[in-house]
């Protein structure tokens, strides 16, 4: 008997030689928060960003956030503006610093960031003696946020932008890489992401200074003395160098990814074109996506769980976009700039299976089940 496989939204694909570097881990002994590996994934990491970035391989993308706002001098009772329409983990590490976090939506050509609703923003916490301390904006899902626009308004009044990478690794803004386009950049290669680790995260820091002092902090701040010496608050962030040969490995392949992601975005968007309640995010002049994952924007929230529960059927796991955070109950209660431009994205919104090693048998499958739709 056939039986069919669950198709997940987005699976971990390795290249091969991953397991080479994890190997020479264990044949040399370097199973710790430091080693060859960490160093040469740093290594790999900047060649691709651009030199005048320096990095520090983390336990994840989250840790990477909060280090940002540590070296940013965040701290309790600061406010900082994030992107509302994201994934929690862009918000959880004011929470961490006792800051105060206040949302800002999206604007609809990127679904990123707004930067009209960000200098209202400035604009009006400035006017109440609460100057914003930094700025977290998204590319999500892959798509650039529209960085010169950002960078300009935070450059007029003076605040730092958290470039948040996550899901954009591997896309272009005008020629320049996502993670390089800001003051400070994360990554992450947590499983799903478009490389994995397993799990991790890197921090991208304008200078060697930064950098040290990262490295420093995440492996729990000890002073240079013989016995263990603390004169600051240490945490325990460092990636392993087991993790970093896994992210040695999966730096080979990442452009044979970005790749395979932008052949699904195409195939779904060319098989789904005849549907007028069916609309694909196209990217601006000068933006490149990575097409992390393929989303698609319907008329309507019912039009939306249709196609969804539909391939819930076959066991294909696809989700609603993000739900935006000022409309979270952990985040609701706090300040928020908003256009309805995420809630209604949230709403109508969808994303379909997107890995890499999606196969052309799984893709037709997905396709078929979406055709078969009565009245779609
Ligand atoms: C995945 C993700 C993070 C957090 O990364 P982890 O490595 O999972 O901690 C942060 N922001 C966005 C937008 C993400 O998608």
């Amino acid at each position: 008997m056939l039986t069919k496989t669950k198709i997940y939204l987005s699976s971990p694909h390795m290249g091969g030689t991953e397991q080479n570097f994890v190997n020479e881990a264990f044949d040399t002994n370097w199973i710790a928060p430091l080693g060859p590996n960490v160093n040469g994934f740093e290594n790999d990491i900047q060649n691709y960003l651009g030199n005048e970035k320096h990095i520090a391989v983390l336990s994840s993308g989250t840790a990477s956030i909060h280090m940002a706002l540590m070296l940013l001098g965040v701290t309790s009772g600061d406010e900082v503006l994030c992107q509302s329409f994201t994934f929690s983990a862009s918000a959880n590490p004011i929470m961490y610093q006792g800051a105060t976090p206040v949302f800002i939506d999206s604007e609809s050509d990127t679904w990123n960031m707004s930067p009209e609703l960000l200098e209202i923003a400035i604009k009006d916490r400035i006017e109440k003696y609460k100057k914003p301390k930094a700025i977290i904006a998204v590319h999500l899902y892959g798509m650039p946020y529209k960085a010169n626009e950002i960078n300009a308004i935070a450059e007029k009044y003076n605040i730092p932008v958290i470039e948040d990478s996550a899901e954009a690794f591997g896309s272009y803004y005008l020629g320049k890489p996502c993670g390089a386009l800001s003051s400070m950049g994360i990554l992450s290669f947590n499983g799903n992401k478009i490389i994995t680790t397993s799990g991790g995260g890197a921090l991208i820091v304008p200078s060697e200074d930064y950098k040290n002092k990262a490295v420093f902090l995440s492996t729990q701040a000890r002073d240079d003395a013989p016995h263990y010496e603390h004169s600051s608050v240490g945490y325990n962030y460092r990636m392993s160098n087991i993790v970093a040969g896994i992210g040695r490995g999966q730096m080979e392949v990442l452009d044979e990814r970005v790749a395979a992601r932008r052949k699904n975005f195409e195939f779904y968007k060319k098989n789904l074109s005849q549907f007028s309640n069916i609309e694909f995010l196209e990217e601006p002049e000068g933006f490149y996506s990575n097409r992390w994952l393929t989303c698609i924007k319907t008329d309507s929230y019912e039009t939306r769980e249709l196609i969804r529960l539909a391939l819930l059927e076959d066991d294909i796991e696809s989700r609603p976009l993000w739900k935006p955070m000022h409309m979270q109950p952990i985040f609701e209660k706090y300040l928020h700039f908003t256009n309805s431009t995420s809630e209604d994205l949230f709403n109508k919104g969808l994303c379909l299976p997107s890995g890499s090693n999606l196969s052309q048998y799984d893709l037709d499958r997905i396709l078929n089940i979406i055709l078969k739709i009565p009245n779609l």
